[in-house]
């Protein structure tokens, strides 16, 4: 090959992964405790530290490899024991205990010659100063810190609020292989990446390891050009827009934001038959010009209100009546793919799973697809685990060659977004296509 001006200027094709990082501190959530290692956050067979009874690990490796920070928490834990110390509060007393240990000269790379370390990360410091919902939280933080880590540590109020600021902008949660967020950390390389509501690059785990992958083919590796996604993006344009505004300080202009899809707070066409997207702004449907029934402005409204009440109401939990009612009432009034339609289908499908309702959680899955093919793209880990997860049920219902088909497809996907040597493949899709393979016809 040619190479001009001494440049070879390499595309990137989309499941590549352009960078690998470990954390500079991070945390395991406190709600699974008891139930991972809180050095390498695994889950399986655990012993406790039998200094502060408070953290579990796998092995003496894992406490070895933990013992530098851990030994500066492991007396506090116990002292202040029962009391467990929240996520933020923790995450924050280890990036003080690193700081003081000479982290702050720690170096993250996310290229050969880009790099940065922990004072070079965000803090929107005047941002926060000025947010007085964060101050509060702010202020209630130190109050356990002090607690905490006694006053020898602790730095001055300007370093605190500094720290606090680059954790709220900075910090990434660490999902397992569901996508549950089991932990969270600070990781100083990739804390480069800005946001898109349309990313093309993701992030995936491998315990504490971050790995970003591209889920586009990019005309070549530019930083700058590098998007990844900050916020759940299954959301209405204005939803995004203020979450992203309180939590991160800026309003997106992302193309997605700029451009919302018609669907997005789209109302049924009173026609049944037809599939347009309708907009309440007017009187007919624009496609097939079916007029509205006087009161329809008004029973979608209320349809909405309805949904948007249950579904805060089920942000902890699902039910599977609440969300069978919602979804009732909204038939015929939301289209198909309305923002809300498509969360009551997650609601659903979530409550039919954890109660092993198969048969309704394999209906409400395949509803689930179009709205994540919508809203997160082909392209995306939730939508590639969304398809392992409707296979699996396939084969609980004994449907294997359904289940095949399924599998297949996430492979598809999951092949780019996590790439073939991920666990998530390894141990969890190639065990399932075998089965599928096995049991088919
Ligand atoms: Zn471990
Ligand atoms: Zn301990
Ligand atoms: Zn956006
Ligand atoms: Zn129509």
């Amino acid at each position: 090959m040619r190479i001009q001006n001494g440049y070879k200027r390499l595309s990137v094709p989309k499941g590549k992964t352009i960078l690998t990082a470990k954390p500079f501190a991070y945390v395991l959530r406190s709600l699974y405790r008891n139930e991972r290692c809180d050095h390498c956050l695994e889950s399986g067979k655990l012993s406790k530290c039998s200094a502060c009874q408070y953290v579990y690990y796998c092995n003496r490796n894992c406490q070895q490899s933990s013992w530098r920070t851990h030994s500066k928490e492991c007396a506090n834990l116990k002292r202040i024991s029962p009391k467990v110390v929240p996520d933020v509060a923790r995450l924050m007393a280890r990036i003080i205990i690193k700081l003081n240990q000479g982290g702050s000269d720690e170096v993250g790379y996310y290229s050969d010659t880009g790099c940065r370390k922990f004072k070079d990360l965000m803090s929107h410091y005047t941002d926060i100063k000025k947010d007085e919902k964060k101050m509060e939280h702010f202020v209630c933080l130190c109050g356990v810190l002090f607690e905490f880590l006694g006053d020898t540590l602790m730095p001055n109020s300007a370093e605190l609020i500094g720290i606090y600021g680059r954790i709220c902008i900075n910090s990434f949660n660490i999902f397992d292989l569901d996508m549950n967020s089991i932990g969270v950390g600070i990781y100083l390389g990739p804390s480069i990446m800005d946001h898109s509501c349309k990313p093309n690059a993701v992030a995936t785990f491998e315990g504490t390891t971050i790995i970003v992958r591209t889920i586009e083919d990019l005309p070549c590796l530019d930083w700058s050009q590098i998007r990844i996604s900050y916020i759940d993006t299954l959301k209405t344009t204005s939803d995004r827009r203020a979450e992203l505004r309180s939590s991160y300080y800026f309003w997106c202009n992302c193309e997605r934001c700029e451009k919302p899809e018609p669907t997005e707070e789209a109302a049924a066409c009173p026609s049944g038959s037809c599939t347009y997207p309708c907009s309440l702004d007017s009187v007919v449907c624009e496609n097939c010009n079916t007029k509205f029934p006087g009161n329809y402005q008004e029973s979608f409204n209320e349809v909405s209100d309805f949904t948007a009440h249950h579904l805060q109401n089920m942000k902890n939990m699902a039910y599977l009546d609440v969300s069978k009612m919602c979804l009732k009432k909204q038939a015929g009034v939301l289209h198909a793919l309305n923002i809300q339609h498509v969360q009551t289908l997650q609601t659903a499908f979530d409550s039919s799973v954890s109660l092993q309702h198969w048969e309704e959680a394999e209906t409400y899955g395949k509803r689930l697809i179009n709205g994540y093919l919508t809203y997160y793209g082909e392209i995306h880990p939730l939508t590639g685990i969304l398809y392992i997860m409707i296979g699996k049920i396939q084969l609980y219902l004994e449907k294997p060659n359904q289940a095949l088909e399924t599998l297949k497809k996430a492979s598809s996907i999951v092949t780019i977004t996590h790439g073939d040597q991920h666990t998530l493949i390894r141990e969890n899709l190639k065990p399932l296509l075998y089965q599928a393979t096995m049991e088919g016809t």
